[in-house]
């Protein structure tokens, strides 16, 4: 691997398996994992406690400026820091998936979010997952995979993971939750969810995580060395 700093950015809809592939890539490149999709959370977590009307674009303007969101790495794990406190356990329920859906296709939230990561790719290298990583965030970025899966596949992921934490899921509510997500995500004006001209496509559908894993690996050898 060079000594100059480089990045990995992986794009794609909730569900393709991006940040269980991001963790263990950057394990392997030795480099740290920024998971944007973290911030978006911790930020729609701040509005939905401060009560803010999801279709007020101007009070989500005006509120966002009052969350300041960072991350710090302990033991190589990423958290996310609202005004002080570590929020990484309690942004992953399905409201604030939902809310962080909304509240992301606001200018200002996108604006403040990506200096954040924009300023943390200056710093050092890293893999960083998100939805516009490629295309806006970190358009030059050394290797970009787009990463997707059928919503079926993504569902039963989805499904299955809550099951394993004893939790109740509805199979068929978990995809038409993940549809309605992807369509917002790919829809809106901003940074729509879209493969970077520059991508790998990587579908995931029937893939085991070890085949993901070797796939990006070679990506990644082939791109830096
Ligand atoms: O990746 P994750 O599912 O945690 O992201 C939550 C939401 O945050 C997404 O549905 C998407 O709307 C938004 N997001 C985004 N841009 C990113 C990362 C996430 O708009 N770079």
């Amino acid at each position: 691997m060079s000594d100059k700093i480089f990045s990995v950015a992986i794009d794609g809809p909730a569900g393709a398996g991006k940040s269980t592939i991001a963790k263990s890539l950057s394990k392997k490149l030795g480099v740290i994992y920024v998971d944007t999709g973290a911030m978006y959370r911790a930020m729609a977590l701040y509005l939905l406690r401060e009560g803010v009307d999801m279709e007020d674009a101007a009070a989500i303007s005006a509120k966002c400026q009052d969350a300041d969101i960072t991350i710090r790495f302990v033991d190589g794990t990423q958290q996310v820091i609202l005004n002080g406190e570590n929020v990484s356990g309690l942004i992953r329920t399905e409201q604030v998936s939902n809310m962080a859906s909304r509240s992301s296709v606001n200018p200002d939230v996108r604006k403040k979010l990506v200096e954040l990561q924009h300023a943390l790719a200056q710093k050092e290298s890293l893999v960083m997952d998100g939805r516009d990583i490629g295309t806006v965030v970190l358009p030059d970025a050394q290797v970009k995979i787009y990463l997707t899966a059928s919503s079926a596949v993504r569902a039963k992921r989805r499904y299955e993971e809550l099951i394993a934490k004893g939790e109740q899921a509805d199979l068929a509510q978990i995809e038409a939750d993940i549809i309605e997500r992807d369509h917002r995500d790919m829809t809106r004006e901003i940074s729509p969810l879209k493969q970077a001209e520059d991508a790998v496509l990587v579908d995931t559908s029937d893939m085991t995580i070890e085949e993901v894993e070797a796939k990006l690996c070679s990506i990644v050898n082939e791109k830096v060395g």
